[in-house]
């Protein structure tokens, strides 16, 4: 069997089971499906046209950490564990392994966060913030006015400097407006022409 998706045809593999429900995967550019005996195909079409989708998009991001590289500031580095690398020319971190690579790298990045929010704080002429970063599953930052915070998602450190920037500006354009209205917008575009450019690429995980 095949599935045609967005004009690509892509092989479907169907794999019977003694299983009671349907699952679906995409793998080497294909999709897997293991299914209970005498699935009807029409189920597993229909199946398909619901996550075909979300499952080929997801395998084919690029991954920020692999086995020998992580992504930092955009930029493809090489790594091995136990291993060094330089978050800046003057900047060694040593780590055992990928959670101590990203607490220490973690470190640098609220102190460079905080650097280039003060820089765009006089830039847009917006209020001092405290400026926070955390794993973050669903959003980049969130503006918290009453405790005039602002929170990054620690996702940022894998993308190019010119990106995160777009982030930290749609964060305190917020200081003006409260909403995600034009209104809004005119503000994040004036400070940051490329911003739908950089959404965009932030979306997709395109780290460059
Ligand atoms: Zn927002």
């Amino acid at each position: 069997m095949t599935y045609e998706l967005d004009g690509q045809i892509y092989e479907v593999e169907i794999i019977y089971k003694r299983i009671r429900n349907i699952h679906f995967r995409f793998e080497n550019e294909k999709y897997l499906i293991s299914c209970p005996k005498r699935t009807p195909v029409s189920m597993i079409k229909s199946g398909l046209d619901k996550y075909a989708r979300k499952l080929r998009d997801r395998s084919t991001k690029t991954q920020a950490f692999g086995d020998d590289y992580v992504y930092l500031f955009g930029q493809k580095v090489a790594v091995s564990y136990p291993g060094s690398l330089f978050l800046d020319a003057e900047t060694k971190i040593n780590f055992k392994d990928q959670d101590d690579l990203i607490k220490k790298a973690r470190k640098y990045f609220l102190n460079y966060m905080q650097g280039r929010t003060l820089y765009y704080e006089e830039f847009m002429k917006s209020p001092h913030y405290l400026v926070k970063v955390r794993q973050m599953k669903s959003r980049y930052g969130s503006n918290n006015r009453h405790a005039k915070t602002i929170t990054y998602s620690l996702t940022l450190l894998h993308y190019s400097p010119e990106i995160i920037d777009s982030v930290i500006v749609h964060e305190l354009a917020h200081c003006f407006v409260y909403n995600h209205s034009d209104k809004f917008y005119r503000v994040v575009y004036n400070y940051c022409p490329r911003y739908d450019e950089f959404r965009k690429k932030l979306i997709k995980a395109v780290f460059a």
